[in-house]
């Protein structure tokens, strides 16, 4: 017999607020110490009421539009009430019955093809705080009290570990773009409910659901440890499958049961009182839609148009801070293309010179532009550019003073180049009867022993263009 393996994901994303979702503490990426981003509301002392931060939702409802969701014009607030000490309201503030995006999709490309995923809904939520153990006593920190949370919602679509992997790598590319989570380690976790059945069928097995994953790595050793013990189950009956909450454990890499599933009604969910319901008007919407920065796949076909190769604009989508700058240089008016060469080609070599990664590449898209003008016009010669561009990023100069300082720019005249030409051939000729002989090579060595007597001071173009000009006539003596 065989088996199919049947995946959904409960994806929760901390979104990037300068505050929490219903106070004004700072979001625990500000904290430094345990319990310095709190107040009397993120710490649930009584009386004190929630504020909804609208950037939330504007996230959120960016993050919907991402996924080809439906935004709902009405939304609301519930409480899901259960003790834990995390938990100081007892109560966690979530969506339930009218949650902010619904019946979304994204399109995953597998080297099989394309698969598509449907997205059930996202909701808006409050994060809990952390336990810390140590030793035989647990301290509790509520920095991450009501920090926002987006949880997306997938149906279960996944077939393979490798899609669900696909998926959430594209989530991540997709939410760093549109500003609205780093989605760095902790920021994304997942809860994954896994399933097997035998192919063709068309009813789906007991799920059980593994919580609050945070690495993708361990995601997929789950995947498929859990999908075996399903299948083990199943065909040779070494257990019963119920459905219930499991945990994964890194070290042995197995699942444990943590706790039967609890359902709705566990949570005596009910609608918080203390939160008037959203209305999302079509002028928020269409300014929020506006605002959206352009999905990664619309990204790459920009790209393409713009003739950047297939190669780069994989490495474009992968480092989020490089494509920005690519964008950031052209709304300045350089090509685009040009522009990846010298973000793909001159600072990663730079970089890697320094042990460092593109990802840790730090320059304006003012120097940048500075610099690949001062090479378009002919003020500096490319590699001058380079050499103006390995200060900048090395160092942190302003390009144009340290053109001025070091005298890189080109001060050459016509005349000069000219003259120095001339005296390259009566030094050089041997190349010159080579050159006439029909050996094509020898101008290089010419335009080479011209480059040396200029010391880059001259504009290679103009360089190439007057040697092209005394070779040809010298081929009419
Ligand atoms: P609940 O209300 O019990 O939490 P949901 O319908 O919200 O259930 O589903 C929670 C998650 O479980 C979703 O991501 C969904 O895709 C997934 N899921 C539901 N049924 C299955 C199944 N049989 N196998 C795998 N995943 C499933
Ligand atoms: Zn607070
Ligand atoms: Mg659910």
């Amino acid at each position: 017999m065989r088996y199919e393996m049947v995946v959904g994901l409960e994806t929760h994303v901390e979104l990037n607020t300068k505050s929490k979702i219903f106070c004004s503490c700072g979001g625990h990426s500000q904290a430094k110490e345990p319990n310095d981003c709190v107040c009397p509301a993120c710490c649930g002392m009584p009386g004190m009421l929630p504020v909804m931060n609208k950037r939330v939702v504007e996230l959120a409802v960016t993050a919907g539009l991402m996924l080809n969701c439906e935004i709902s014009r009405y939304t609301t607030f519930d409480k899901k009430n259960y003790y834990y000490p995390d938990l100081p309201c007892s109560y966690q503030i979530t969506q339930l019955n009218h949650p902010i995006c619904t019946n979304g999709c994204v399109t995953l490309k597998m080297p099989s093809g394309e698969r598509e995923i449907h997205i059930k809904q996202i909701h808006m939520e409050e994060d809990a705080g952390k336990l810390v153990h140590v030793g035989k006593a647990s301290y509790v920190d509520f920095n991450r009290t009501s920090v926002p949370l987006i949880e997306i919602v997938t149906q279960p679509d996944f077939r393979s570990a490798e899609e669900v992997l696909v998926y959430l790598n594209k989530l991540k590319s997709m939410f760093r773009s549109g500003g609205i989570s780093e989605c760095e380690e902790g920021a994304m976790r997942c809860d994954v409910n896994i399933s097997v059945r035998p192919e063709g069928s068309t009813e789906f097995g007991v799920r059980t659901e593994i919580k609050n994953m945070a690495s993708f790595e361990s995601i997929e050793r789950a995947i498929r440890y859990e999908v075996q013990r399903h299948m083990d189950a199943i065909e040779f009956e070494t257990e019963e499958l119920v459905q219930e909450t499991r945990r994964f454990d890194e070290v042995s890499g197995k699942t444990f049961a943590m706790r039967n599933k609890e359902t709705e009604a566990d949570y005596r969910y009910f609608p918080d009182a203390n939160l008037m319901p959203i209305i999302i008007d079509d002028e928020w919407l269409e300014k929020i839609r506006a605002a959206k920065p352009a999905a990664i796949d619309e990204k790459a076909d920009l790209y393409r148009e713009a003739g950047i190769s297939e190669k780069e604009i994989d490495m474009l989508i992968h480092n989020h801070n490089v494509s920005e700058l690519l964008d950031g240089v052209a709304a300045l008016g350089c090509d685009a293309k040009n522009a990846a060469g010298w973000l793909l080609t001159d600072c990663a070599g730079i970089l890697r010179k320094n042990g460092k990664l593109l990802g840790d590449l730090e320059i304006s898209a003012e120097d940048l532009a500075a610099i690949m003008k001062m090479v378009d016009e002919g003020r500096v010669n490319r590699m001058s550019g380079r050499k103006i561009l390995s200060a900048v990023i090395e160092v942190g100069v302003d390009p144009i003073a340290y053109c001025k300082e070091n005298a890189l720019d080109v001060q050459v005249d016509r005349a000069e180049i000219e003259r120095v030409i001339d005296v390259v051939f009566s030094e050089n000729t041997q190349a010159i009867e080579d050159y006439k002989s029909g050996k094509v090579k020898a101008k290089q060595a010419l335009f080479g022993a011209c480059m040396r007597a200029l010391k880059n001071t001259a504009d290679t173009a103009v360089i190439r263009e007057l040697l092209e000009d005394k070779l040809s006539k010298l081929a009419l003596q």
